[in-house]
């Protein structure tokens, strides 16, 4: 069996309840650049951790390319701020379906329960999702199976509908009852996990999207720190807050990104990702932020990939552009 996995305690519940009765489940684990990007880098620790953790085998998948096209235009929509709740299952399905083909897999399994969130989790958006994803009949939620009709699965006799639960709502305690009979103690408390059900980062992503079309991955990973303008286009400009966005800017920015310094003083770190034409006005932003601001002729060092140069921001500098949409990250 393949099981769809996100760490959080139904997922992880999902795959022990099939793995007591017997049966081999593969767990895959897909990220993006708003959700389980921090494992990017260390798969393979993160793979030991869960199967010390939880004795459970997983696989993690990069989506971020498919993910990246699907949320310009998702055929269901976005739910209340820029997440595609809803093709956004239908992708992670289809993909672990295909997967569960080319490995010869009986089925798949997911820990949703039914009522836990308000649209995506619905009785009827469940079986759109199967539908959608074509997974019917091959999906199984084994912690809310019995609320619903007996899949394919259970009738061939492979997974007895018995060992399966009822659950629903938004509720926990069941779930926590559940884990503490399997002996599982080590679980994450449900939180958000996926930045898009963010506002004020959704907000950003929205205004690439809408300015510019399909944004990068760095582009999207540059968003989560600091001050951030658009200069439409697609093209933007983040300056650092303190010490922690300077650092985190500078890991994330790669060759297309210019980066911008104060020449002669401290002062954050600004990323501009667009044309060498936007460089004067990045500029002008890192000054507004910085001890600069009120100074005549600042001068700004900036580099990209292996070129660099130098700016000098003659004062009174224009302030900031209204057109343009400045937002501050949560
Ligand atoms: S919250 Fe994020 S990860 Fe979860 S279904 Fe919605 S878009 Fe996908």
């Amino acid at each position: 069996m393949v099981a769809l996995f996100s760490r959080g305690l139904d997922s992880i519940l999902a795959v022990k309840v099939i793995q007591q009765q017997g049966l081999r489940v593969r767990a895959v684990k897909f990220i993006t650049p708003f959700f389980g990007w921090e494992i990017k880098g260390r798969e393979q620790v993160y793979c030991e951790e869960i199967k010390s953790l939880y004795d459970i085998d997983l696989t993690i998948v990069d989506l971020s390319r498919e993910y990246l096209k699907l949320l310009a235009d998702p055929p269901n929509g976005y739910g209340k701020n820029f997440n595609p709740c809803v093709d956004c299952k239908i992708l992670m399905l289809t993909r672990a379906r295909e997967m569960a083909h080319e490995w010869g897999a009986a089925g798949l399994i997911t820990g949703e329960v039914i009522g836990q969130r308000p649209f995506s989790q619905r009785r009827d958006t469940l079986h759109r999702i199967e539908n959608l994803s074509e997974t019917k009949g091959l999906l199984l939620r084994p912690l809310c199976a019995k609320l619903l009709p007996p899949s394919r699965l259970e009738e061939s006799g492979l997974v007895d509908r018995e060992g399966l639960f009822a659950f629903s709502g938004r509720g926990r305690k069941p779930q926590m009852a559940l884990a503490a009979e399997l002996g599982i103690s080590d679980y994450p408390t449900p939180a958000g996990g996926c930045l898009l059900t963010d506002p004020g980062f959704g907000l950003r992503v929205r205004t690439l999207y809408e300015s510019g079309g399909i944004p990068s991955v760095t582009a999207i990973n540059l968003l989560k720190h600091g001050r951030f303008t658009s200069l439409g286009n697609g093209e933007f400009f983040i300056v650092g807050r303190h010490r922690n966005d300077n650092q985190e800017l500078l890991r994330v920015a790669d060759d297309s990104c210019y980066i911008l310094h104060l020449a002669e003083m401290p002062g954050p770190v600004t990323v501009l990702s667009g044309q060498a034409e936007q460089l004067e006005t990045a500029a002008a932003g890192l000054c507004r932020h910085s001890r600069a601001k009120n100074l005549e002729n600042v001068k700004i060092n900036w580099r990209r990939g292996k070129k660099s140069g130098r700016l000098v921001l003659a004062a009174p500098r224009p302030p900031a552009d209204p057109g343009k949409q400045q937002q501050t990250a949560p």
